[in-house]
């Protein structure tokens, strides 16, 4: 009698059920409880709420709940169905499961806490004992679940940009919230349609609360971006690490090319430099330090070109957008008297798009404010086997990145 009461309370169920059975199962380490409700009990049309008579039951259906130590714990009950004069013969819900699980909520609720905590459908499948297909299931319905909730909140930082999945081959787009590091919406392909197809997940309040955006240099998201916005000129801020990347790919340029040339006369005092030029100085080991300030010595090309772009850092450090005009103004005038031609092309770029690089100066944003979430999205990507298809990859980042409310009430 007493295991009934015990189940009763640890599924937490109340009138009209009760536990009829509880079983315990040694060979399959299971313990298998049964539900079970008087007869003549009303029950309420899961559309309308209208209290009505039972009409029938569909056949017994089971959900699987927290583990009873060891032990995995099965409930079992034949859920009732209501004739609703408006709606029809209808299914009623149970209070213990959500609607087309086959889990109950309390479980659900753990698998959840699972699946965040080890950060992959892999590990929590081993704690679980779940199956692939019923993991997923549980994201899916999580996400599902999160995205019904979420409210329109104003926007006004958000920043735009693509991701690889399966090695460069295929590409998403993401769109984020960069006030709270959250992934707003996602969409296939990094071309003009996808930057519109992220946008148009906004509500046109959200659209309307937009004061910037970030993203790179690549003329399909400044394409999107004047499609959906208004003003867009004010609004479109280039990420700066994306501007410094075009500058750290050209000092590598210039010092493949010069490296080149040098090993024609035996002269290899660039053999091996490659990542003093492009890591960051601080970031540089003592070994490395050394080696970049005997060849920094050297005055070579490559080191000229590195000083212009250590130069160009500082552009982002000015008081606004004027002064950070005069500063790339400077820049540029060095740089393109000097031979240094795949710099001379940077600066012609960023010459083109100057307006909304110093915007930066007045609305303070980029991409890398989203640095926790691209972490977080690369070792989503790392943990690449755990996520078959793009689909799934996509609802990995919302559930992890999406600042969703997934749990079940
Ligand atoms: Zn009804």
């Amino acid at each position: 009698m007493r295991d009934k009461e015990l189940y009763q309370q640890i599924l937490g169920l109340g009138t009209p059920w009760s536990v009829s059975r509880v079983e315990l199962n040694m060979d399959k380490q299971q313990v298998d409880v049964f539900a079970e409700h008087p007869a003549r009990t009303t029950f309420c049309c899961p559309e309308c709420e209208q209290p009505l008579g039972c009409y029938d039951h569909i056949p017994e259906r089971q959900w699987r709940h927290l583990d009873s130590c060891q032990f995995k714990t099965i409930l079992h009950a034949r859920v009732p169905r209501v004739n609703c004069p408006e709606h029809g013969v209808k299914q009623v819900d149970v209070p213990w499961a959500e609607k087309s699980s086959r889990f109950t909520i309390l479980f659900e609720r753990f698998a959840i806490d699972v699946l965040l905590a080890t950060q992959t459908v892999k590990g929590a499948m081993s704690i679980l004992g779940t199956k692939w297909d019923q993991t997923w299931a549980i994201v899916q319905r999580a996400v599902a679940r999160g995205k019904a909730r979420k409210e329109t909140k104003p926007l006004p930082h958000i920043g735009i940009d693509e991701k690889a999945f399966s090695k460069g081959h295929s590409y998403i787009t993401l769109l984020y919230d960069l006030d709270n590091s959250t992934v707003e919406a996602i969409s296939d392909g990094n071309d003009t349609d996808s930057g519109i197809a992220c946008f148009s997940e906004l509500s046109t309040e959200q659209v309307q609360s937009v004061k910037a955006i970030a993203m790179d240099m690549s003329a399909a998201y400044v394409k999107a971006a004047k499609h959906v916005f208004t003003l867009t000129e004010h609004m479109i801020v280039h990420d700066r690490f994306h501007v410094m990347q075009l500058a750290t790919k050209a000092v590598d340029k210039v010092r493949r090319a010069e490296h080149r040339q040098l090993l024609q006369n035996d002269d290899d005092r660039l053999t091996k430099t490659k990542y003093i030029w492009i890591k960051s100085h601080e970031n540089l080991t003592e070994k490395q330090q050394a080696l970049f300030e005997d060849t920094y010595d050297l005055k070579l090309q490559t080191g000229k070109a590195w000083a212009y772009k250590e130069m160009l850092r500082d552009l982002w450090t000015q008081e606004d957008t004027a002064s950070a005009t005069n500063y790339f103004r400077d820049w540029y005038n060095r740089v393109i008297h000097t031979k240094l031609e795949p710099m001379k092309r940077v600066a012609r770029t960023i010459k083109e798009r100057l307006g909304n690089v110093v915007s930066y100066c007045k609305h303070r944003i980029t991409n890398a404010v989203a640095e926790g979430i691209n972490s977080k999205i690369m070792s989503i990507k790392r943990r690449v086997g755990g996520y078959r298809n793009q689909q799934n990859f996509k609802t990995a980042i919302f559930f992890y990145c999406g600042g969703l409310r997934l749990y079940p009430q």
